[in-house]
């Protein structure tokens, strides 16, 4: 059965159409999009958005949000690296039942929070014991069955890690992760992609965890193989360490490493790429590769801030990811990111456009189109015919949206607006959350609690 929804506004990608109407196929693919006050449609008293991408997401991680804070009287650093071996014991835990309550319940917060696709860069991939599943993909399966029964679009990112730093072995920790050969990541990627038409909103890229996890000459083949048909993600110069690290080891910067071997181009998607010289803000835009931005997760692990105005003046493409889920809602990250700005240029505008000014539109635009890339996905336009209509609404009966004009509305969401301000959020025109609540609430809440009881870890 065809329907029809009729919305107080819809963005595209030139403003807000009023009173909107779009109309859906049987499986809630757009048919039609127009102005008219006449059509028989179901009315909704809201601003629809084109769903927020989350292009960057850990999702075993969430299980330690907010508990890396307690910094008692060790006398040891607490940084990147001491919450990096707190997190490898957390990842040491998770069972596949475990992995799979706690995706399903971020996953359906993040719809929540108003997006509606993740890309899942996942790197756990072994038992316990550190041996292979007889399902390579049993854990890649259950963050694929996580996303369907939450309803969020993912695209699962199978991670290539295979040392334990630049000319290293593993250490005991990461034996989950590895993937000792080239072949053996490729198995894995099979496998994964196997398991993906379990759920027909699912896809498959690849990528490296990191220059520091894989040899330099399978970073260049994996590239050679597939970085020209699919998104390659790779995390990239988060810390200080890694910089140092990587110029000892191979004289070169990791950016400017990737840009003497790598062909960047539009498939790649470097996330984080904190700390950047001139010659790399320079090289990752003209590539068209992009970056994906965690600015949560950069703050609270205090990575340091990305060169956003200099990226942005060579119109550098970027995504927003949640990473860690230290946050969940895209508001916040991208008010974080913005703020990092302004505290350092002591200029407003971060986000300007030489056409156009209305920042709230194009943080959402620019964070938008490189956020369908990260997933794989087609993104002429916010809201194509003949594909899925994905949205996050705003409610146009809160008391700040109701009292203000179109113009200032993408705005007041960017910058004044919280997860209380949502009417609901919709995947292929189905409502997946409505006022605060996902539609499978009660069994996602009680199984994940019942997960995290018995991790231990948040006692
Ligand atoms: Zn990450």
């Amino acid at each position: 059965m065809s329907k029809a929804y009729r919305f107080n506004a819809l963005l595209t990608e030139t403003g807000w159409l009023n009173n909107a109407v779009v109309t859906l196929d049987e499986n809630g693919c757009v048919l039609s999009i127009k102005q008219d006050d006449l059509a028989q449609a179901e009315n909704i008293n809201g601003f629809a958005l084109p769903g927020f991408q989350n292009a960057h997401s850990h999702a075993f991680q969430y299980a330690m949000a907010g508990l890396a804070e307690l910094h008692e009287g060790s006398g040891q650093p607490d940084d990147f690296w001491s919450w990096r071996s707190a997190m490898y014991d957390l990842a040491l835990q998770v069972s596949p039942e475990h992995l799979e309550a706690i995706a399903t319940m971020l996953y359906s917060e993040m719809l929540r929070h108003g997006y509606t696709s993740v890309a899942e860069f996942h790197y756990v991939h072994h038992d316990p014991d550190g041996n292979p599943y007889s399902n390579l993909a049993e854990l890649g399966s259950r963050l694929i069955s996580a996303a369907k029964t939450a309803g969020i679009q993912i695209t699962l990112v199978p991670m290539f890690y295979q040392k334990g730093g630049f000319g290293k072995e593993a250490e005991s920790k990461q034996k989950r992760f590895i993937s000792k050969t080239i072949e053996d990541y490729y198995r894995l990627l099979e496998s994964s992609e196997k398991a993906a038409p379990y759920y027909d909103q699912a896809k498959v890229g690849l990528g490296i965890h990191s220059l520091r996890a894989v040899t330099g000459e399978d970073i260049i083949q994996v590239g050679r193989n597939f970085g020209n048909n699919r998104p390659f993600h790779i995390h990239v110069s988060e810390q200080i360490k890694e910089i140092e690290d990587c110029k000892a080891f191979y004289q070169q910067r990791p950016v400017e490493w990737l840009m003497n071997n790598m062909d960047l181009n539009p498939n790649y998607h470097l996330v984080h790429a904190t700390h950047l010289n001139d010659d790399e803000v320079k090289g990752i835009a003209t590539s068209g590769a992009h970056v994906v931005l965690c600015p949560t997760t950069e703050g609270n692990l205090g990575d340091g801030l990305f060169r956003f105005h200099d990226y942005k003046a060579l119109n550098g493409s970027w995504s927003i990811g949640t990473d860690s889920h230290i946050g969940i809602s895209p508001m916040e990250e991208l008010r974080l990111l913005d703020y990092g700005q302004r505290l350092t240029t002591h200029k407003r505008n971060t986000f300007y456009l030489p056409y156009h000014g209305d920042s709230g539109l194009n943080a959402i635009t620019m964070a938008y189109k490189a956020g369908k890339q990260a997933m794989g996905r087609s993104h002429e336009s916010f809201f194509e015919i003949g594909q899925p209509f994905n949205t996050v609404i705003f409610d146009a009966n809160s008391a700040l949206m109701a009292a203000t004009n179109i113009k200032h509305i993408c705005n007041t969401i960017v910058y004044a607006s919280d997860v209380s301000h949502i009417l609901g959020t919709m995947v292929a025109g189905e409502w997946i959350t409505f006022k605060g609540h996902h539609h499978n609430q009660g069994h996602i809440v009680s199984d994940f609690v019942k997960a995290l009881r018995d991790l231990k870890s948040r006692l």
